[in-house]
């Protein structure tokens, strides 16, 4: 078909729609879809999540690690799904797919916020996560309320020119946050510091961050920057052997390597590497500083219960908290057990009783316990705390 001048200019205005025009749009579902992403931003949400239910469509937020129901908007589905269709056409998604994931990153002037979107399917219909990426400030390793003895041993870790340093924990647990300030305070003038994120959430300026996609793998990744002469590596996640190994032979080549890993505590980090299968020599030799994380939820200051014991609890909320989206605390707090060069022997022989009580400093549920007794998280907390809360 020939293009005619008309259909050359409905062409160009097509292209020219971006999410930020769709958003702007005076209709329903537009309006919509602003409220939604201006509310995250105002509550200070992490994620959005937006799942299409039985009979309409569910808007929930999590705040402070809790989801909150935003809306409840109960139609019928050709409603619904024109709600979705045009949420799909915000993120560029494709609308002739809904029977497959598909990812993407996006992101709104409206909002000033950048988004990682995950959409899947389900039985009713399709979902979305929205995970904020917001480029806040970073806080400083001093203002990560970590015990005086903690940090001493971590700057020390970070300040030698080789070895392993591995912080775990679930999604959630700050492990990034914790990461970024460390990377923050490094001698990045003076040295070469090359990340490998899935995806970067925060630029570090001084560094060469490199995000996976689905060109290049982690490990492909890896190895492509081991010959870029690093001094210092961040290895977003360690997720196989192979990676494993990529890691603790960097640390053992003259690098100094960063990385996560998702298990419940400290002692699992060194299970989980031998369970890949790794060297025990290879460990033994190279971990540095391994810690294990935790975000708890601190409690309001302004309206939290004292109890007849000393102990404090949540209280209802007040101006202070509510607005924040969820009632009667204010913002969490890092809790960190870790293990400073546990000895080879504890490795060659590991045993996780053993290790646990002769390698880990400051277990999570005493870290938990100082802030309860500082009256400044709820004197509930421990009881609710389950190892197995990974
Ligand atoms: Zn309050």
């Amino acid at each position: 078909m020939e293009i005619t001048q008309t259909n050359q200019k409905v062409l160009q205005t097509a292209k020219a729609r971006s999410a930020d025009e769709l958003l702007s749009k005076k209709d329903f579902q537009s309006r919509f879809w602003i409220d939604v992403f201006l509310k995250a931003n105002e509550i200070n949400a992490s994620d959005i999540h937006i799942e299409q239910i039985k009979d309409g469509l569910l808007v929930r937020f999590r705040v402070q690690g809790e989801l909150l129901q935003f809306i409840e908007y109960k139609e019928e589905f050709s409603l619904v799904r024109n709600l979705i269709n045009r949420l799909k056409q915000i993120c560029s998604l494709d609308l002739s797919v809904n029977d497959e994931a598909q990812d993407r990153s996006v992101s709104f002037e409206v909002t000033n916020s950048r988004y990682r979107i995950a959409l899947s399917p389900s039985v009713f219909g399709e979902n979305f996560v929205f995970r904020i990426i917001r480029d806040e400030f970073i806080p400083k390793l001093s203002e990560l309320y970590l015990p005086q003895e903690t940090e001493a041993d971590l700057r020390y870790a970070m300040n030698q020119k080789q070895g392993f340093i591995c912080i775990t924990g679930p999604t959630g647990s700050g492990k990034s946050t914790t990461l970024q300030s460390i990377l923050m305070e490094l001698d990045r003038e003076k040295k070469k510091v090359i990340t490998i994120e899935n995806p970067v959430e925060r630029i570090i300026p001084s560094t060469l961050q490199k995000e996976i996609n689905h060109k290049v793998s982690w490990n492909t990744a890896i190895k492509m920057a081991l010959r870029e002469d690093p001094d210092i590596i961040l290895i977003g996640e360690i997720r196989d052997r192979e990676s494993a190994e990529l890691a603790l032979e960097a640390a053992q080549t003259g690098h100094l390597v960063f990385s996560t890993l998702h298990t419940n505590d400290v002692a699992g980090i060194v299970d989980r590497l031998l369970g890949l299968g790794v060297e025990k020599r290879l460990i033994a030799d190279n971990l540095l500083f391994v810690s294990a994380q935790r975000l708890i939820q601190r409690l309001c200051s302004n309206c939290k219960v004292k109890l007849a014991d000393g102990y404090h609890i949540k209280g209802d909320g007040c101006e202070h908290c509510s607005a924040k989206g969820v009632k009667g605390i204010n913002g969490r707090l890092p809790i960190v057990e870790y293990s400073f060069y546990p000895t080879p022997e504890s490795i060659i022989e590991f045993d996780k009783k053993n290790f646990e009580s002769t390698q880990v400093k400051r277990t999570l549920q005493a870290e938990c316990r100082r802030w309860i007794e500082a009256g400044e998280v709820d004197e509930r907390e421990l009881r609710y705390w389950r190892k197995s809360h990974v």
